[in-house]
């Protein structure tokens, strides 16, 4: 919950604002400024202070206690222009908050700590629990100094500007041991807990169980990524709240899947109760990976019999691939989603130009991997490649990269053993579309006149069919130096079926530096005006020109009983 503190009229209104978008999030605290906060301390994760910093800093001094469980502060100031991130800028997501607060009440968010104002990840918002010297670490980090990293497994990490040798270092390790001086660990997601029960199994003998089990393994606790048992167990209270006080979810299969996975240890017992000889094991192995810990039984009280039985598994590194549509150019039409995942992936693929644009958004160590026109199936097979590798990978493409572009070849290769994040981003079309006006009001389709790897009968095939049905064409690569005579023609099919006054906008980068555009009519259209750079949106018959905007009805019945009422 987001605590919400105000004094003045001003800030009050922003404070309704805040509420008012965020209504489930957010709770006002009234009455006298001092008991207000001091209440929204104690209770919230993170607090909205309307007051001058100065104020929220005497308030709360008394109240801080450790930066790992104090509540994120943000301050706004009366005339609502700053949000500043005052205490909690990692541990309480205050620096994230400060830009969602910024960007809904059009304030600058003002962000001090180190890590976040030069763009290096903060070592503690990585996403994986982190023990060690954080703060040697990333002070060398921002300073320049050699940081060694020491991966005992590929995990998909943002990228960190990191040395082969160094005098600190970050290491990424499962294995229970301690952090040397100067040395930061990082503990993957990697170990896989499978676990059996009798029914009524208590919740502590669940635990010991999995506490020895990784103690004499050498493991640490704080990798595994999730407890693995089989459906008929999935509300078993004892392993519900085991997974619950581990902070990690609970994945069932059922037991015919677990009947089929390999396992060392197989017995009779649960074959008769849940129907697989292998609980514990199977359920860890299923998705693969390395057996560190075959079953083990947990201790007998009292004489009575052991009530579970646990396993441990080494899942394989799982690489990440987001496809990241970068829309038609202008940086404010990126989506937030676009730049983020830009920023956690630590290889970037893309076509030289692309990369161009988002270059300076990158964090530093950043690995690019771009490549000239034409190199599409190159591209994404080393996007791929790269994933497989256990690395977080960013493949990149204007527009959305799902239309003619990166995303259909990279997952035409990419097979089920890469985590696949697919980014949306304005296609050209939707760019134009606003641009002219109305276009897209009913239905429409896009269409690329490149023929370069689709045979031209299939191509006119589609416009002939688009003509018929009266759809609003867009047409993407629509001409090109030796490509010339395709737009005539898909021109000429339309005007089969479509009066020569149908209105036709054309755009030419669409929301770049030189962008234009024009509104014409099927029959004055000069193909000269039209290169790669642009699309082309022909009307329907509907479509009109109204006041200088393309405008395509959206043909409701009530449109034309409102325009029969006007007559
Ligand atoms: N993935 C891209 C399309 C790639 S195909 C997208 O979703 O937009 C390349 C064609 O897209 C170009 O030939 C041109 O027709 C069109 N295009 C891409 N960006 C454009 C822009 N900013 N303005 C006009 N047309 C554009």
């Amino acid at each position: 919950m987001i605590g919400l503190i105000s004094a003045t009229a001003a800030g009050a209104a922003a404070r309704d604002r805040l509420a008012a978008a965020w209504p489930d999030r957010t709770r006002v605290y009234d009455g006298p400024v001092k008991d207000a906060v001091r209440s929204a301390f104690a209770e919230c994760e993170q607090l909205v202070c309307f007051l001058a910093t100065g104020a929220v800093v005497r308030l709360i001094a008394p109240l801080l206690g450790d930066k790992a469980t104090d509540p994120g502060v943000v301050c706004v100031d009366e005339g609502g222009r700053f949000a500043v991130s005052l205490v909690g800028g990692h541990g309480g997501g205050a620096n994230e908050l400060a830009g969602e607060v910024g960007e809904l009440l059009a304030a600058q968010p003002v962000v001090t700590t180190a890590t976040d104002s030069v763009g290096l990840p903060g070592l503690d918002t990585l996403g994986f629990p982190v023990e060690g010297s954080v703060a040697a670490v990333s002070r060398a980090l921002l300073d320049g100094e050699p940081v060694a990293l020491r991966a005992e497994s590929a995990w998909p990490l943002p990228p960190l500007p990191l040395a082969r040798e160094g005098a600190h270092a970050v290491r990424l390790t499962d294995r229970a041991v301690e952090a040397a001086e100067n040395e930061v660990l990082l503990r993957p997601p990697s170990l896989v807990v499978g676990v059996g029960a009798s029914q009524g199994a208590p919740v502590d003998e669940v635990l010991a169980l999995i506490g020895a089990a990784l103690r004499d393994a050498g493991l640490s606790p704080r990798s595994i990524a999730e407890l693995a048992t089989v459906d008929a167990k999935a509300e078993e209270p004892g392993i519900v709240e085991a997974a619950a006080r581990l902070g990690v979810p609970l994945v069932t299969y059922s037991a015919g899947e677990l009947a089929g996975v390999q396992v060392p240890n197989p017995s009779d017992a649960p074959l008769a109760a849940v129907g697989t000889p292998s609980v514990a094991e199977a359920a860890a192995l299923v998705r693969g990976g390395e057996l560190l810990v075959p079953k083990r039984k947990s201790e007998r009280e009292n004489g009575r019999p052991a009530m579970a039985t646990c396993a441990v598994v080494r899942r394989p590194a799982r690489g990440r691939l987001a496809v990241v549509g970068l829309g038609p150019g202008a940086r404010d039409l990126l989506t937030p989603r676009a730049r983020a995942e830009l920023r956690r992936a630590s290889v970037l693929v893309g076509l030289d130009q692309y990369v161009d644009q988002i270059r300076d958004l990158l964090r530093p160590g950043t690995r690019i991997l771009e490549s000239g026109l034409g190199a599409e199936e190159e591209r994404a097979r080393t996007a791929v490649a790269e994933a497989r590798a256990g690395h977080a990978v960013a493949l990149i493409g204007s527009g959305d990269a799902g239309v003619y572009a990166m995303a259909s070849p990279a997952l035409a290769e990419a097979s089920d053993d890469i985590d696949v994040i697919g980014v949306p981003g304005v296609t050209a079309a939707l760019a134009a579309g606003a641009i002219l006006g109305a276009p897209l009001g009913h239905d429409h389709v896009s269409i690329s006149l490149s023929d370069l790897h689709t045979p031209w009968e299939v191509i006119e095939r589609r416009v002939r069919a688009a003509a018929e049905a009266d759809i609003v064409v867009t047409f993407y690569n629509p001409r090109s130096r030796g490509r010339d005579w395709q737009l005539p023609k898909a021109l000429a099919i339309l005007a089969g079926h479509r009066e020569p006054a149908t209105p036709v906008g054309v755009v030419r980068n669409a929301s770049r530096p030189d962008e234009s555009s024009r509104l014409t009519t099927l029959g004055a259209l000069d193909p000269a005006w039209v290169d790669m750079m642009t699309v082309v949106t022909v009307g329907n018959t509907a479509t009109r020109n109204i006041a200088g905007r393309m405008v395509t009805p959206r043909g409701y019945r009530w449109q034309e009983s409102a325009q029969e009422e006007g007559k």
